[in-house]
């Protein structure tokens, strides 16, 4: 990635010095956050008060409420499928990198798995801010290439006979994945379906087992 890493020509000593500095993201973040603060059009108060929002408020619970409301409402279900934006509002949840939500059924014979293969996209009013393994350069490109051998490095073995879909989240859609209601769940509340419900299991990598959830 680096622009200036050409083999063979002379290492100046800048460039080995940047070798033990914080990572190029991580500096230019940084830069512009200074410069913003610095000629007062962001108060860095404020950018905190947004970081603790999504690292703690929002986050996978919003969708596990989602999910568990669809298993219980089927007129909820069939909503949410339709329009995903308007369903997922109706329990609140919106805003910001959520403005046009896509939510994707998982089935016995259908898998789908959701990626960012440029960059991060992911829906954050419902399932908080992005892992660390979705933004990894092998996430984003296998999940495409090899998208069963991806999922069987998260634990999730498929059958040959389940299709399994890869949808690449793009800057104006974000995907959610429905996934199937476990066996043996019938008499559990809502409340109960959602704490099964696993931020993995919402971008299509695992699947909701009642074991997880400890409930059962
Ligand atoms: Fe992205």
């Amino acid at each position: 990635m680096l622009a200036h890493s050409g083999v063979g020509q002379a290492q100046e000593p800048r460039d080995r010095v940047q070798q033990a500095v914080p990572s190029d993201p991580a500096l230019r973040v940084k830069a512009l956050e200074s410069l913003l603060v610095e000629k007062g059009m962001v108060n860095p108060a404020t950018l905190d008060a947004i970081i603790e929002t999504y690292e703690t408020k929002v986050g996978p619970r919003n969708g596990a409420r989602v999910v568990a409301h669809a298993w219980v409402d089927p007129a909820f279900k069939k909503r949410l499928l339709s329009d995903g934006t308007a369903a997922i509002a109706e329990l609140g949840y919106g805003g910001s990198q959520g403005e046009h939500m896509v939510v994707l059924e998982n089935s016995a014979k259908v898998h789908n798995l959701v990626v960012c293969t440029l960059c991060s996209c992911y829906p954050w009013p419902v399932l908080g801010l992005p892992p660390t393994w979705y933004k990894s350069a092998p996430y984003r490109s296998r999940a495409v290439i090899d998208p069963r051998g991806v999922l069987r490095e998260f634990g999730l073995q498929l059958p040959d006979d389940v299709e399994v879909r890869v949808w690449d989240s793009t800057a104006d859609v974000r995907y959610l994945v429905l996934p199937e209601r476990p066996a043996g769940t019938e008499a559990m509340t809502e409340d109960q379906l959602a704490a099964l419900v696993t931020r993995d299991s919402m971008v299509g990598v695992a699947k909701v087992t009642v074991a997880a959830g400890g409930t059962a």
